[in-house]
């Protein structure tokens, strides 16, 4: 589904991402790692194609299509979806508005008419009950006045009215108490299926705990330095990054 091949990325001329490697297939839940800083969120900013951010070298496909060739629109319409670490606030523009107008506009990319008003509603009244947020705050302005955990909630909301084939979640889970951790891995784990796939940044194991990933990765120094199953979460919580960042500096020296 998701094919990144030595990819590089510059914010304001600094080089951040430097040569990223990842293949996502259909059906997999990855997990990228790391420490402050590493290029986590550069990686999910670039993937979604955020301005600010230059790719400088390497190639991204997604789907057989070159994906850093479509714009923000086109990479939403294909199925591409970005759950932010600092989740915006839209005063004047109501969640409801903004996801039936996201909605529509993905309807119109494939042709067909507008969302049924009934049966957008239905859609989020059903929605709404399964994150367990209020309908009063689903119709109030996007994230406004929305404290931290409220939030990372809506991004969820907003991720299962979308039902995006691939589903990027920038630490979705820091910031949020044991009930909302539970609410948003069960969103999470409701997207999952054979033909979506979802990648989680995070900083610990405690999603990883309600959402096994099927990949673990650990994005350091802008490179991905190490791989493996869940259990390599369970090692970075036990070390801490300070043994990875040590090896990928010797293997720096020696080659
Ligand atoms: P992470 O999400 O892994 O903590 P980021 O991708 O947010 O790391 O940041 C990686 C590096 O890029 C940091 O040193 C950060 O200061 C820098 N950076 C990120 N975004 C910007 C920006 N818009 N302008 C300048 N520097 C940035
Ligand atoms: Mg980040």
């Amino acid at each position: 589904m998701l094919k990144i091949e030595n990819l590089h990325a510059t914010v304001e001329d600094t080089e951040i991402l430097k040569g990223v490697d990842l293949e996502v297939n259909a059906g997999e839940v990855h997990a990228i790692m790391g420490p402050n800083g590493s290029g986590k969120s550069t990686l999910a900013s670039v993937l979604a194609g955020r301005e600010d951010y230059e790719v400088t070298d390497g190639k991204v496909t997604f789907e057989g299509e070159d994906l850093l060739e479509m714009d923000v629109a086109e990479r939403a319409c294909a199925g591409l979806f970005l759950g932010f670490q600092y989740p915006v606030e839209i005063p004047g523009v109501s969640n409801l508005y903004m996801l039936r107008a996201a909605l529509n506009a993905r309807r119109a990319a494939r042709g067909e008419d507008e969302i049924d008003a009934m049966e957008f509603m239905e859609r989020v009244n059903e929605k709404i009950a399964f994150v367990d947020m209020s309908p009063e705050m689903a119709k109030r302005g996007v994230n406004e006045g929305f404290s931290g955990g409220e939030k990372k909630r809506n991004e969820v909301f907003q991720m299962l009215m979308l039902e995006p084939k691939l589903a990027i979640l920038d630490e979705t889970d820091s910031g949020l108490d044991i009930d909302a951790l539970k609410t948003v891995a069960k969103g999470i784990n409701a997207l999952r299926s054979p033909e979506r796939a979802t990648i989680l940044v995070t900083h610990y194991k405690r999603l990883l705990e309600h959402v096994v990933p099927d990949k673990v990765h650990v994005l350091a120094g802008g490179r991905i330095v190490r791989s493996g199953g869940p259990e390599l979460a369970d090692e970075l919580e036990a070390e801490g990054y300070a043994g990875i960042a040590r090896d990928n500096r010797e293997q720096a020296t020696a080659s």
